[in-house]
């Protein structure tokens, strides 16, 4: 594990040498002291990213040039795959298969866009059709500058990925802050940059607060672009950093999603979806679907088939064997998680399934997976997001008033539906707000399909082509090519 920032190519320790305590969420243990960065180490990272951009060779190789190092990195996080996952599972507590999955997607994804970058120099320029033929017009992308980029806990290599990996490949540099509650193999992939010989100061990797390191990194007047996945809080802070200068932004925000079930469904197969659009990954999933629409017909089936498999979940330490459900992250989310179960309570929802601590846990961030029901539909518990393993479940008299129940929230990330009508369900995808739209199964994500939210789930996409677009700049070169004068004010 490093203790040092990457900046520049090279590993420094922080100017006023804090660290921050990596905690085991599954035992509570401090496994390592990561550095923490402040202002001073922000400022070096950015000139050297400022550097690396205006007189370094990245932003001028060619996209086949780029793409060598991407896919250099794919075959190191590979080579490295389990002792990332193992990394990611001490740092983060989920289950070690669903952090194996993360890694290979981690590599898929450089993969992805070393092939995208590639592709820009097989399309270096549109030609573009413009209304007066002494002129020809033509559309060129060029890297769109210094990306500031802030990620979040929940799926931690992954989530740096979607940003690292398209940026790169757009010929852009980087400062990246990972979360301070999993800093661990965000750490590993500046070792990885080291290793392949990343042109320095190209990535540039300083672990440390959002106060302390996040902050700065938004207000920095040499940062072009704000790349932020995280909550609606702190995307508004960014986006009010961002504005002092007109930098570039895009936001990867929470949700509140739904799932629509109709009574035509199977209900063991709408269990299992519901379960893995809510407990996969404990629940902190910005995309989980955690309220959940039952047709009023087969609502009492599914909730009681729902509460007898949710008794069913291993709970664990991620590394154990069989862990369908690890710990919480951190203290704070476990503490956050539990008083808005005891206030859905309170507020008169009815505790289906779970809703505590599990018996026989004496250390760790572990809570039992929780189905409630009985829930007002302005109660805080179904309209905000917990990002826990807490579904509400809700039952609906038609389409009209599912898609209503559906759409009523400031949230717009995800939505589900599930119904054998075809119809039924391509009518609702498209009356969904929602950036992201599920049939008949909730949460599989494709790095090659569009990622983001409307309202306030956020502003751009990531991943696909969507995502390298967030890193171009669009320049369009529009020359006069006629022999004649232009005759305005000089005539001829
Ligand atoms: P968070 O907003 O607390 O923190 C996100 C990042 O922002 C962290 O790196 C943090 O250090 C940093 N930060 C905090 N304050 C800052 C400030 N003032 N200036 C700059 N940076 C600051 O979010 P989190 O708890 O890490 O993640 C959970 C949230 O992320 C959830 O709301 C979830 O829905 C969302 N999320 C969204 C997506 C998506 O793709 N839409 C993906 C994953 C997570």
């Amino acid at each position: 594990m490093r203790d040092k920032l990457f900046i520049d190519g090279k590993w420094e320790k922080p100017r006023r040498g804090g660290t921050l305590d990596v905690i085991d969420p599954a035992t509570e243990e401090i496994i390592h002291r990561a550095p923490a960065a402040t202002y001073d180490d922000i400022d070096r990272a950015v000139k050297a990213a400022r550097i690396a951009f205006d007189s370094g060779p990245w932003p001028r190789l060619s996209g086949t040039e780029r793409a060598v190092y991407l896919r250099a990195i794919a075959e190191k996080i590979e080579e490295r795959r389990h002792a990332l996952a193992r990394l990611e599972v001490t740092d983060n507590g989920k289950p070690l298969p669903e952090a194996l999955w993360d890694i290979d997607d981690a590599a898929g994804c450089f993969r992805y866009y070393a092939g995208l970058a590639e592709e820009l120099d097989a399309n270096p320029e549109e030609t573009i059709a413009v209304g007066d033929t002494r002129f020809t017009a033509r559309a060129i992308r060029e890297p769109l500058g210094i990306v500031g980029a802030i990620t979040p806990w929940n799926y931690p290599l992954l989530m740096v990925s979607w940003k690292v990996a398209p940026a790169l490949a757009a010929g852009c540099t980087m400062v990246l802050k990972p979360s301070e509650l999993t800093p661990l193999t965000a750490m590993e992939l500046g070792a990885i940059a080291e290793e392949i010989e990343l042109p320095p100061g190209v990535l540039n990797i300083v672990t440390g607060t959002g106060q302390d390191a996040g902050q700065p990194l938004t207000e920095h007047p040499l940062v072009d672009k704000l790349a932020f996945t995280g909550s609606v809080p702190t995307g508004r802070k960014v986006m009010m950093a961002g504005a002092q200068d007109i930098k570039n932004i895009s936001l990867e925000l929470g949700g509140k999603s739904p799932f629509v079930v109709f009574a035509d469904s199977d209900i063991e197969k709408a269990v299992e979806w519901i379960m893995f659009g809510i407990f996969w990954n404990q629940g902190q999933v910005c995309s989980a679907t955690s309220r959940v629409l039952v047709e009023e017909p087969i609502y009492e089936a599914v909730v009681k088939r729902l509460c007898e498999e949710v008794a069913k979940i291993k709970i664990g330490n991620g590394l154990d064997d069989g862990t369908l459900l690890g710990p919480i992250v951190s203290k704070g989310q476990y503490d956050k998680i539990l008083t808005a179960i005891d206030r859905a309570r309170q507020d008169g929802a009815t505790i289906a399934a779970g809703g505590g601590r599990p018996a026989g846990f004496n250390s760790g961030y572990f809570i039992e997976p929780t189905v409630l029901t009985d829930m007002s539909e302005d109660s805080y518990v179904w309209r905000e997001e917990i990002f826990g393993p807490v579904v509400c479940v809700k039952p609906f008299a038609d389409e009209a008033d599912a898609v209503r129940m559906a759409n009523d929230s400031r949230f717009g990330l995800a939505a589900a539906v599930m119904s054998t009508d075809k119809e039924r369900c391509e009518r609702v995808a498209r009356a969904f707000r929602a950036g992201i739209v599920w049939v008949n199964c909730s949460q599989p994500t494709f790095t090659e399909a569009p990622w983001g939210g409307y309202k306030q789930s956020g502003i751009g996409r990531e991943l696909g082509r969507w995502g390298l677009a967030n890193y171009l700049e669009t320049k369009q070169i529009t020359s006069f090519d006629a022999d004649e004068p232009w005759g305005w004010y000089i005539k001829p």
